[in-house]
Parts: structure tokens; sequence; C-alpha cells
């Protein structure tokens, strides 16, 4: 059987035309009837009119009612902001305030903040399998600058490695100062947990003076060289929200952390075979009945 004969552009009249183009240049439809979660909160552009209230689990869940965070608060930035990843909840806001405060009085003219969720949370179309619900904020290991920053500045900062080549140290941009940030933001009583490098965790437990109970919150995690992510613990009242079990007694600083610095931990082997994210296959039916509402909301 031969295929027909596909007719000259040029013999097509103009609609015959536009279909054909359309049919040329449609890639062929994936075989996906239900949409996927993340090309539906990826597409939203502010925060839903509810009351607000994490929905679900860091990375299962949605944003009802975010609050999109000022550009520049008292003590903090907020940078990059085209990614439209700049809406929490209200807690992670105040939490910011009492951050900022803590880092002004270390030294720094204030944070940086990157990521934190989409508008109404929900799982991205890249980057992060967290930050879903608005209690995961990404601050990066570098003080903002004095005096504010230009609109330009903002949408290109960048943050800087503080862990050496080899992953096993920091480096000369590494500060006692980060050390203070690092505390403040692990001893505010609305943290649940911080992530950094393994080699930052391993500077905190060579260099923390005691009291250091708080060294127990801040858990190591490959990446997160550059910035320290901020886990908040689920705000008071908050019935739809599921938190993390709390990390392990003790401070961390024993052969749980050695093992991040296992060939192992360090040089992983390559997946074999492709990896499938889970934001890449989860659909509504994967989250909280609730953040169906989330979407639907005005
Ligand atoms: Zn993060």
């Amino acid at each position: 059987m031969t295929a027909p004969r596909r007719p000259s552009l040029r013999r097509l009249a103009r609609p015959a035309l536009a279909a054909a183009l359309a049919a040329v240049m449609l890639p062929a439809a994936p075989a996906q009837a239900v949409p996927l979660a993340k090309t539906l909160f990826g597409a939203e552009s502010r925060g839903s009119d509810q009351s607000p209230a994490p929905i679900g689990s860091y990375a299962e869940g949605c944003l009802a009612g975010a609050v999109p965070l000022p550009v520049s608060g008292p003590g903090w930035e907020t940078v990059r902001l085209s990614r439209n990843r700049y809406w929490a909840h209200p807690e992670g806001f105040s939490f910011l305030t009492r951050l900022g405060a803590a880092a002004k009085a270390a030294g720094w003219p204030g944070v940086l903040v990157g990521d934190v969720s989409q508008p109404r949370g929900g799982p991205m179309v890249d980057g992060h399998s967290s930050h879903q619900v608005g209690l995961d904020l990404d601050i990066f290991l570098k003080p903002a600058p004095a005096g504010g920053m230009s609109d330009s500045a903002r949408e290109g900062a960048g943050s800087v490695s503080v862990v050496t080549r080899d992953k096993r140290g920091v480096t000369a941009d590494w500060t006692p100062t980060h050390l203070q940030v690092l505390r403040a933001a692990a001893e505010d009583p609305a943290v649940a947990r911080i992530f950094v490098n393994a080699a930052i965790k391993a500077e905190l437990c060579r260099s923390a003076p005691a009291p250091r109970d708080w060294l127990r919150k801040v858990r190591p995690w490959w990446g997160h060289d550059a910035h320290f992510h901020v886990r908040l613990a689920c705000p008071a009242g908050a019935a739809s929200c599921e938190n993390q079990a709390p990390p392990p007694p003790g401070d961390g600083c024993d052969a749980s952390l050695d093992w991040w610095f296992s060939d192992e931990a360090l040089n992983p082997p390559p997946p074999k075979g492709p990896v499938v994210r889970k934001r890449d296959v989860m659909t509504m039916a994967d989250l909280p009945p609730a953040c169906q509402g989330v979407l639907n909301a005005d």
C-alpha cells in the first residue's frame, strides 16, 4: 500500500494550508489523557482567593491562599522574580522577618531568598521535588548587597558554592557569619529542618560552639552548596498539612554523617536506565482531593 501523495502547499486554499501546517507542526500527541499536575499548577499565575492553608506533604501537596513575598523586606531581598516562585504560606513571611533581623544582627545586610512555591504550590515543571506547600524556602549562602538591588541585579542574582571541588570541605567564602545565620534559622521555633551540603554540616559539627542542640535540625543532602533549604513545620491549626517525621535524636555529627563522605555517596554510580521523577507522572489523583479546589478557586 502506498501513502497518498502529499499535495503541494502552493496548491492548497488558505484554510487548507493552515490545517496542513498545523498538522505538520503539532507533535504527535502522547497517549496522555489525564493532564499532569505539574502542568496545571505550573500554569497558575497568582494565589487562590482562599484562607491560607498548606495541603498535603512537602513533595505531594499544594497551597491555598498563598501570599506573594514582598520584593524587599526588612533584612531580606527576594530574587529571580520572573520564576514566579515567591509565593508562601504567611508563616514563611513571618519566618523571613525573624531571619532577616537575625542576619542583620550577625552583620549581613540581609538574606537573599530564592525559590519558595508556585502561586498555588503543587509540583513544578522543573527543579525542586518539594516546595509544594509554601513552607520550603531557599536562602542563598551569600549576603544580600547593602543598599538594595536593581531589577536586573535581582533577576540575575546568583549565589556561590561554599563547598570545595572535592566536596569534602568549605571554601574561603565560608565565614563565621554563615554559621550564625544558619544557627538563627535552625533555632527558629517554626523551622522543622534545614538541608545543607554534607561538607557544610561537617563544618558546623567542627566549629559550632555549645549549645549545639540546633545542629539536629541541620541535615546533609546532595547539592545545597550555594543555598540552604529551610523547611517550616506545619503551622498550628493547619489540619490538612502533613509534617515530615522529626529528625533522629542527636546533633547528627556521627557515623551517619561519615557516610556522606563515602565513595558511594560522593560518586554514586549513574542510574541504570532512564530516571522517572515522581512529578513527571503525578496527576491530580496523586494529590489530596482539596488541591483540585485550590486550582478551581478564583
Ligand atoms: Zn529548596
